[in-house]
């Protein structure tokens, strides 16, 4: 499934496949310029596969769950990264109750657990609360 993103001007909704999510795109129906994912990704196991063994640059993954307070804490920080590190990286969101089986494959036991991918190689991961700006560290470390 590619993710779909509204072109500001006219208002169609483009289709941009898991390569492309972290670039500056065209619309398709109107060539005004898209620019690239700025928010966190609600991913599913296909789609975190997807998005993290093709992404060119580097993912940092929020494993997280609705009744987890220190999770909600952490929300706004991790879309602070996606917002300020757009075009060079991207964040998805994995809710760990609908996706036990990634939280199983990558061993989350305490959320909110971080995990930066780079290349498709895990190359960081980290349980518990942190601010925006040690989240960054990772991902400049990681490019
Ligand atoms: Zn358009």
């Amino acid at each position: 499934m590619d993710r779909l993103r509204k072109c500001s001007r006219c208002g169609a909704e483009n289709r941009i496949p898991a390569r492309h999510l972290a670039h500056v795109g065209k619309c398709g129906s109107c060539k005004a310029e898209l620019p690239p994912t700025s928010e966190p990704i609600e991913v599913d196991g296909p789609e975190f596969d997807r998005i993290v063994s093709e992404s060119p640059v580097p993912v940092l993954v929020d494993f997280w769950a609705d009744w987890c307070g220190p999770c909600r804490m952490a929300a706004p920080e991790v879309h602070h990264v996606a917002r300020d590190l757009a075009g060079r990286a991207l964040v998805l969101k994995v809710d760990t109750e609908r996706s036990p089986e990634l939280a199983a494959r990558y061993n989350v036991r305490g959320i909110p657990n971080f995990a930066v991918f780079r290349g498709g190689r895990l190359v960081h991961q980290q349980a518990g609360l942190v601010n925006r700006n040690v989240m960054r560290s990772w991902i400049e470390r990681a490019a």
